[in-house]
């Protein structure tokens, strides 16, 4: 379809959203497979964040400036950035309109743009005593204040709560908890701190397996579980939690992390995104389900996958196979199984690891095979790989470079599936 009538090479406009995860992956790893294409990334500023490090800043293992590289370095060379805003996208005409008044044409779209965390949407979250005694470590600006607030912190009650489903990283605030009470614990007051995890859902974590194994250790650290708690209204001023039920839980230290959506711009494009602002996708292909040439990878998407680094890392594969089907003419790669893998810092030096896809929820085991690091099960050899995937994003994940041993679809050898024999 899009093929050089000479050289038989693919040609065509690439426009890719987003220059943070998911849009860094995408670019450098379409720059690579496809020599004749243009690649255009746009985002609107140059701090590329590395998110899973915004957990440690609070606690002061992790530097602020260590988390924070420039998007424009991370690109491959023959790719071209626009530091800009987007404004919308007119599907109907392949044209995205920036914030400058600028326009691109496009003829593959990747959308890339992540999710949007909506604390004002939830009534006076945003008010008096918001990044003071109530934040969040969901952003640099609210970790870096978090910094402080635990070094302050004498005693007293300290809440984590989600106020609702979807969040990316849906383990980090469980971890958070985790971290506290080794924080606390290495400060000489953990008895002064009572810490409680105050959540949406009726369990510690969604899938049933790791929620169990979830719950024991948030019991055996001392962590009160609130469950089924939908947050209607948070005041900053007394420290106070209120789900629309009408249940309160007060606190003196409040780690909130916000409701979620998706970029502004995608509200503003007539049949691009869903209510939440996020876009609906083929979730074995990652088409859209707006236009056969828009593409969707990382948390921008509407899929029923978590919203995770490691799952935009995975998707990376074949959504640059299916640009390239779509430019070539050929039928899509239906592939991407949902793979997600994450590891749980559980304090102490130790970490657990989950291992799943749509199919298969986390269980118990070895990644990535019989011998390798154990599931759901804390190990310091967990911890050492959650410390080592920080190199690995910069130098392998971005780059859009394979993980040695790591594969897009999630491998079955060594996990004790429940229909497995090993398992009774
Ligand atoms: C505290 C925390 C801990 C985490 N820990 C882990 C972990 O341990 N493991 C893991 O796998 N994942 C983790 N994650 C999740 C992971 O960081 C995200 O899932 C991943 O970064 C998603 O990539 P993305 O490309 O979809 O979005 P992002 O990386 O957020 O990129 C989206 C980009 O789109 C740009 N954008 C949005 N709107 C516009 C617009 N209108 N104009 C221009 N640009 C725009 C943004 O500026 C941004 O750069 C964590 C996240 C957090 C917050």
């Amino acid at each position: 379809m899009w093929t050089d009538a000479e050289t038989g090479a693919m040609t065509g406009k690439i426009v890719v959203l987003g220059g943070g995860t998911g849009g860094t992956i995408a670019a450098n790893r379409l720059r690579r497979a496809l020599d004749d294409v243009e690649i255009t990334v746009v985002d609107r500023d140059d701090d590329h964040v590395y998110q899973p490090g915004l957990l440690f800043l609070p606690f002061g293992l992790a530097d602020r400036q260590d988390l924070v590289r420039s998007r424009r370095r991370q690109l491959h060379d023959g790719v071209d950035y626009r530091g800009c805003g987007v404004d919308h996208v007119d599907i109907d005409k392949n044209r995205v309109v920036l914030g400058d008044g600028g326009e691109l044409g496009y003829d593959i779209l990747v959308v890339a743009s992540g999710s949007r965390l909506l604390p004002e949407e939830t009534d006076g979250l945003t008010g008096p005593g918001w990044r003071g005694k109530v934040g969040t470590f969901y952003d640099l600006a609210g970790a870096t204040a978090l910094e402080s607030a635990l070094r302050d912190f004498a005693g007293g009650r300290l809440v984590v709560n989600v106020v609702d489903l979807p969040i990316k990283c849906p383990v980090a605030p469980l971890e958070f908890c985790f971290l506290a009470d080794w924080y606390f614990r290495e400060r000489g007051i953990r008895d002064a701190v009572r810490l409680t995890y105050v959540t949406p859902l009726d369990a510690a974590f969604t899938k049933p397996v790791a929620a169990a194994t979830l719950a024991g250790l948030l019991a055996e650290k001392g962590v009160e579980l609130v469950t089924e708690f939908n947050t209607g209204e948070v005041d900053g001023e007394a420290g106070r939690l209120t789900s629309f039920d009408g249940r309160t839980v007060d606190f003196d230290l409040g780690v909130v992390v916000p409701l979620h959506g998706g970029a502004d711009f995608v509200e503003r494009s007539p049949g691009l995104g869903d209510a939440l602002g996020f876009v609906p996708a083929d979730e074995h292909t990652l088409r859209s389900k707006a236009r056969p040439n828009i593409f969707v990878i990382g948390d921008a998407a509407a899929l029923p996958t978590s919203k995770a680094g490691s799952v935009t890392h995975f998707e990376g594969e074949v959504l640059t196979e299916n640009v390239a089907r779509t430019l070539a003419g050929q039928p899509l790669d239906a592939s991407f199984d949902g793979h997600t893998n994450c590891f749980i810092e559980t304090g102490f030096g130790k970490a657990l690891l989950i291992d799943f896809n749509y199919e298969t929820e986390p269980v118990t085991g070895h990644y990535p095979g019989p011998i390798g690091l154990p599931l759901l099960k804390e190990s310091r050899l967990n911890h050492l790989g959650k410390l080592m995937f920080s190199w690995l994003y910069w130098h392998s994940l971005l780059p859009g470079r394979s993980v040695p041993g790591v594969s897009a679809a999630m491998p079955t050898a060594g996990k004790r599936l429940p229909t497995d024999d090993r398992t009774r």
